[in-house]
């Protein structure tokens, strides 16, 4: 089919040379900014974005999900055929600004669980990874068919395809990054502060807290293993005591009432009005990033790389 793919980063690499690889005639819709010389190194034509999709049967929106609102209404709504296909890989333009879809196209959200790194690695493995999918509008009839043709050709089948509305795979997806995420970089910075303040070396803080990429090993296991089995096989009888008998003390009523005022922002429409002020939005990050617990972290992450070597 011809694809063309907009966006050549994390997703947009990954997922064109899989589309290729597969067979289909892909090009690639990228500015003329940095990402544009990666797709061309790796064969592409790269091509504008009204351009590159004029003839296009499925179009890819492969872009942050911030600047999608400008991309689609600026240049791919006013260019699109009747019938092509658009496939965004979350649910989150979708879940706030759907209404602005043209009536005369196809519509799917074919979201993967995992960066393009992993999704490029498992497909040359001949395997694939899992994804969600939504037929959120299905103008020419053969939604199921387009889907399965291009989940097929990504090795999303292969992985595992859960039917999810965009609503909720955009929901879920944002409820963990603002509460699961948040609550470890709280109590990783808790943790530093108050280690560092009682004399325990920097270094060792940092390497024990996460840095060693022990943690993450834990987190890759729990993966694979389930939550309390990973625990139980990985984790030694100290730890799953230690872990076992401190868990309801750490974790009262007010966590709750916090995770249901999280998802509140969330669905309420909160988040996206904040975070469409690419202004307002930058400046929170930049604060958060160079906080001074985060710059204490960062001086001591290079003491501690001086020292280390890793493998991972
Ligand atoms: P990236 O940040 O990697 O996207 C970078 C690409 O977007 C580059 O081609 C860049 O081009 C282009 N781009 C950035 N800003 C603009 C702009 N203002 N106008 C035009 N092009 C722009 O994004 P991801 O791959 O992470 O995300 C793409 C989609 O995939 C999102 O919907 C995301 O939610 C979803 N997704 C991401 C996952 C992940 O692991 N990252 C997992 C599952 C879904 P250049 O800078 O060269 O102009």
């Amino acid at each position: 089919m011809k694809i063309t793919v907009i966006g050549y980063g994390i997703q947009g690499r990954a997922q064109a040379l899989n589309l290729r690889d597969s067979g289909h005639d892909v090009v690639i819709a990228n500015r003329k900014d940095k990402y544009l010389t990666k797709a061309i190194e790796d064969g592409f034509n790269v091509l504008p974005i009204e351009e590159s999709i004029r003839n296009a049967e499925i179009i890819f929106i492969l872009i942050p999900d911030a600047v999608q609102d400008e991309i689609l209404i600026t240049h791919v709504f006013p260019n699109i055929s009747e019938g092509s296909s658009i496939i965004f890989a979350h649910g989150y333009w979708l879940n706030y600004e759907s209404k602005k879809i043209p009536e005369n196209i196809n519509v799917f959200m074919i979201a993967p669980r995992f960066p393009g790194e992993q999704i490029r690695k498992t497909f040359l493995m001949g395997g694939g990874v899992a994804a969600y999918v939504d037929i959120v509008q299905d103008y020419s009839g053969n939604g199921d068919s387009i889907i399965k043709n291009m989940t097929d050709s990504l090795g999303f089948s292969k992985g595992g395809v859960i039917n999810l509305s965009f609503k909720q795979e955009a929901e879920i997806d944002l409820f963990i990054e603002q509460f699961m995420a948040p609550t470890f970089f709280a109590s990783a910075e808790t943790a530093y502060e108050l280690l560092v303040k009682k004399g325990y070396p920097e270094e060792a803080v940092c390497l024990e807290l996460y840095f060693s990429g022990e943690l993450g090993a834990v987190r890759t296991m729990m993966g694979r293993d389930g939550l309390y089995e990973g625990f139980q096989k990985n984790a030694s009888p100290t730890c799953q005591y230690g872990v076992s008998s401190s868990r309801s003390a750490l974790w009262d009523e007010d966590m709750k009432q916090k995770a249901e005022m999280q998802l509140e922002r969330i669905t309420s429409g909160k988040f996206s009005e904040e975070l469409s002020d690419h202004k307002y939005a930058s400046k929170v990050v930049n604060e958060f990033v160079e906080s001074d617990i985060a710059k204490d972290i960062k001086r001591t992450e290079k003491k501690v790389n001086k020292i280390i070597k890793k493998y991972l």
